[in-house]
């Protein structure tokens, strides 16, 4: 999974606590160490995939259940909103997080540009659990439906920049000549790490100045 590529940082987390604590913070090492462990196998990684995308339409559809008090145009432009929401989240966490100064943020995704093809990603639980709490703070400010279609747009875009991040580096070759641009894109961020951070769109790389494409032309 992508945001993402951080079981690292869990790792981390568990190093840093076992240094720290002694005899007394054992179990609570000990279980960071068994979610870090957890974290870089398969398991993890495909029930992290399906569990985002889950999440994500429980919330659009409860939101859809819930319905009514707007227009089918004020939802659609929410559920827009959502989307382009996320692709600033993924654009900056992935620039000033991954890339950025912090070990612990960085760590993980070190991994992913070193093993592009490894299990390594967030405990399957973890994503979900902090759009429930989005969800749950944004309800306290908005109309609930509004509140779920608005988390449940961005956790979607959450589970399909996943996706997307997984089979550009899985799937190799596409068939359609613009898949093959897009996936392309992603591989280029791969060996100059401080262009292209967009996953599923360039927006934000077009519009804060870090879009690249090689010269040489993709077919
Ligand atoms: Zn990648
Ligand atoms: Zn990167």
């Amino acid at each position: 999974m992508g945001v993402v590529d951080d079981a690292g940082a869990v790792q981390t987390m568990s190093e840093a606590k076992l240094a720290s604590t002694g005899p007394g913070g054992m179990r609570g090492t000990g279980v960071l160490q068994a979610i870090a462990r957890m974290s870089s196998t398969r398991t993890n990684y495909w029930v992290g995939h399906a569990a985002d995308f889950l999440v994500s339409f429980v919330l659009l559809g409860t939101a859809y259940w819930l319905g009514h008090g707007h227009s089918a145009l004020v939802s659609v432009l929410v559920f827009l909103l959502g989307l382009l929401i996320f692709s600033f989240i993924e654009y900056a966490f992935h620039r000033w997080l991954f890339h950025g100064p912090v070990r612990l943020f960085e760590h993980g995704h070190t991994i992913h540009h070193e093993q592009p093809l490894g299990y390594d990603s967030l405990p399957f639980f973890f994503p979900p659990a902090v759009v429930l709490l989005l969800a749950a703070a944004l309800a306290l400010v908005l109309p609930t439906a509004m509140a779920l279609l608005l988390t449940g747009a961005i956790a979607l875009g959450y589970a399909l920049y996943g996706f997307s991040h997984m089979i550009i580096h899985r799937r190799g070759r596409f068939n359609h000549p613009l898949a093959r641009k897009w996936a392309a894109v992603h591989h280029v961020h791969h060996f100059h790490s401080d262009k292209n951070y967009g996953v599923t769109s360039p927006l934000w790389d077009f519009l804060l100045g870090t879009w690249y494409v090689s010269k040489s032309k993709v077919r």
